[in-house]
């Protein structure tokens, strides 16, 4: 968790250019992945101090909880890009998709109630002032990156005035991007899509799918304040916890894009670089990929490939 002032800026750095994250590392694989961002991270002598959160379903107190969850409802944006890794194999090529969920409302407002017994109403919220948020977060984001399509994913035809209002909400927002193209239709290409919360869950594990699994690609949620850097899945992974064998690509990937949120481009680049020369250019791949290795094997390649690079200059 990264504490911001402004939307999308981080905050500056304090004590001789030092940054302050909070680091939850959570169940399953959580501890073991974020154990090895930290060596890594170390090992790169990046500007990076962890103050470390313990939130997971175990051992938190009511009070931790309550502060993560009261700091995660304001990050309205939940990010994910998925794009096909060089050296995983996949029946689907080149794809290189923004997914933009919704993270606050839709049918995760937690509105239940049972009417009679055996008939059960679950609300779904949709807002027109949200809905602007996060359409206007996509558009600006496809602006920013330099791309050329939003497509909105909705059921307006069925659940015509929730969707409809978030669809109504895409189409003025989209007005005022002449620029990129706005469509709302199930098409083969996409390029940046914007949904509700719960679409969002369905259509990011779906891509994950399509790139090569829940171990590979990062995620991230923004809001005014803060950012929070995760696997774009959200798997803990528990049946693998403890094992040695999860793959930690999505981790560290998560972890360059907070680098880079931070402005650390250079440990950013130096490290997805490694990173991703590891996973085309090696036969290491752990067994989500079909490989033997393991985690720990997969980390130290990465760091012999950092120091096989030499010093770090601005320019990585
Ligand atoms: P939960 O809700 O607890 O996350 P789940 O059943 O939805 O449970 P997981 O079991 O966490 O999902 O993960 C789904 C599958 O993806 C599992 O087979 C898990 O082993 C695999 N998986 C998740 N993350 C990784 C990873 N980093 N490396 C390898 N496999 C992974």
């Amino acid at each position: 968790r990264v504490k911001k002032r402004t939307a999308n800026n981080p905050p500056p750095a304090k004590y001789g250019g030092r940054h302050t994250v909070t680091l939850i590392p959570g169940d399953g694989i959580g501890p073991e992945l974020l154990n090895h961002v930290r060596e890594l991270f170390r090992f790169c002598c990046v500007p990076v101090d962890f103050e470390i959160v313990r939130v997971d379903s175990s051992a938190s107190s009511e009070d931790d909880i309550n502060n993560a969850v009261t700091a995660i409802k304001h990050l309205y944006a939940n990010v994910m890009h998925c794009q096909s890794l060089p050296g995983v194999p996949t029946r689907h090529k080149d794809v290189d998709v923004i997914i933009i969920r919704e993270n606050t409302e839709g049918e995760y407002s937690n509105l239940e109630h049972e009417n009679v017994p055996g008939v059960v109403e679950s609300l779904k919220i949709i807002t027109r002032v949200n809905s602007l948020r996060i359409a206007e977060y996509a558009f600006n984001l496809a602006r920013e990156k330099g791309r050329r399509k939003v497509t909105a994913v909705h059921k307006a035809n069925i659940m015509k005035l929730g969707d409809g209002l978030f669809l109504q909400s895409c189409k003025e927002v989209a007005a005022g991007y002449p620029d990129i193209t706005f469509d709302n239709m199930i098409p083969q290409q996409f390029d940046v899509m914007v949904m509700p919360n719960l679409y969002g869950n369905v259509v990011s594990n779906v891509c994950a799918g399509l790139v090569g699994g829940p171990g590979l690609v990062p995620g991230v949620n923004y809001g005014k304040d803060y950012a929070v850097f995760e696997t774009a899945t959200r798997n803990t992974g528990k049946s693998i916890a403890n094992k040695n064998i999860a793959n930690p690509t999505a981790t560290l990937l998560a972890s360059c894009l907070m680098l880079d949120h931070l402005k650390l481009h250079a440990y950013a680049k130096m490290i997805r670089k490694a990173v991703l020369k590891t996973l085309s250019e090696t036969q290491l791949h752990t067994a989500d990929l079909g490989g033997q290795g393991t985690t720990s094997e997969v980390v130290h390649t990465i760091m012999q490939e950092i120091q096989r690079g030499g010093p770090r200059t601005s320019e990585q």
